[in-house]
């Protein structure tokens, strides 16, 4: 080894879900939405000033705080905005964990969380989930660097209630709590009312799933103005234009149109449900799931099997070849007519 190379940081890092280059496949396997987003960003990106583009953008996000302050009855000052909550969480990570304590969160959980940790060199436990993938709270009662808890949790789809992480918020008053909520709109309980009674509680949600804007790379964080400002001050230390123009101007026009963001929730919500029942009557069992996403199980043929002869027929889902999931496939919920495909595509390959 070069002595060079010594000194490179090295960290395994987080494997996204593929993004296949071909035609006509079916794309369940990166949960993003299967609807088109909000009218009204088709018209507001055709009217876009390409001369906008020659300026930095708004390094406060101003236009889409304020939509995102109304939408959510909070201040201004409250929200955090990144790109993606891959960069809000990222950037989460390095401005409250500080500590020599660990941080934790569960063993089957959002598999950035540990990527971070090993980054920043933040120390870190996994408690386990029990053997029906629910979060046992009492693990969380122990001095801890802060906790994570995603709800409605990932790969796992169940969402805990807002009286479950009001508990472990009681019994961790002295860390910073971050709730990662990016599935909470298909159904889960939100913790945002909780920001009033807790000042240590940072709520983070996502526009790439429920709002159709994977591709545009729009998050954001719900907290007390002090947390709110530790991001801002350690953002504006990293890059101060983490948010560019068009997704800044897009971003809030999608919050605007209410009416098509609560339709096309109801429709994956419908589509989901019909997907368990459907997937039950061919020896699937499903995770109740408050996800646009399922975790299921097949009673007899292996999942990694599955996983591979679907790929065969261009249908994508995600397996995890890991211990305690790896008989699991995690499966978008798709239109109506993807789900159809796959419903039979699965009673063939079974
Ligand atoms: C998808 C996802 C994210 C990241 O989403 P972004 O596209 O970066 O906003 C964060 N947490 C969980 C649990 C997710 O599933």
């Amino acid at each position: 080894m070069k002595l060079w190379e010594q000194n490179i940081r090295k960290v395994k890092p987080y494997v996204p879900g593929l993004q296949p280059k071909e035609d006509n496949i079916i794309k369940l396997n990166t949960n993003e939405n299967p609807y088109p987003p909000a009218p009204g960003v088709e018209r507001v990106m055709e009217q876009m000033k390409l001369d906008k583009l020659r300026l930095y953008p708004d390094y406060d996000s101003t236009e889409l705080v304020n939509e995102l302050a109304k939408e959510k009855r909070v201040d201004p000052e409250q929200i955090f905005i990144g790109v993606g909550s891959d960069d809000v969480l990222g950037m989460a990570f390095l401005t409250y964990f500080n500590s020599d304590k660990p941080v934790l969160f569960p063993d089957i959980t959002y598999s950035f969380y540990d990527v971070w940790c090993e980054l920043y060199k933040i120390p870190y436990e996994r408690p386990m989930l029990d053997e029906n993938f629910r979060i046992v709270k009492q693990d969380y009662y122990k001095e801890n660097g802060g906790v994570v808890i995603a709800n409605p949790n990932a790969p796992t789809s169940i969402c805990e209630s807002t009286e479950f992480i009001r508990d472990i918020l009681e019994h961790n008053q002295d860390v910073v709590v971050i709730v990662d909520e990016a599935y909470v709109d298909f159904g889960g309980a939100s913790s945002i009312d909780l920001l009033k009674e807790y000042d240590n509680l940072l709520v983070v949600q996502t526009f790439s799933k429920s709002r159709s804007l994977a591709g545009l790379r729009i998050g954001y964080a719900i907290g007390n103005k002090e947390l709110i400002e530790a991001l801002n001050i350690v953002k504006f230390s990293y890059n101060s234009y983490t948010m560019n123009t068009a997704s800044i101007v897009l971003g809030a026009e999608a919050v605007r149109d209410k009416e098509y963001f609560q339709n096309t929730v109801n429709q994956i919500i419908e589509q989901r449900e019909k997907t368990i029942q459907e997937l039950d009557e061919l020896g699937f069992t499903c995770l109740d799931s408050k996800a646009n996403f399922v975790f299921a199980t097949h009673k007899s043929v292996p999942a990694g099997k599955i996983y591979e002869e679907l790929q065969k027929k261009k249908i994508y889902v995600r397996y995890f070849n890991k211990p305690r999931i790896n008989n699991f496939l995690r499966i978008t919920i798709g239109t109506e007519e993807e789900m159809n495909q796959l419903i039979i595509a699965l009673g063939e390959i079974l």
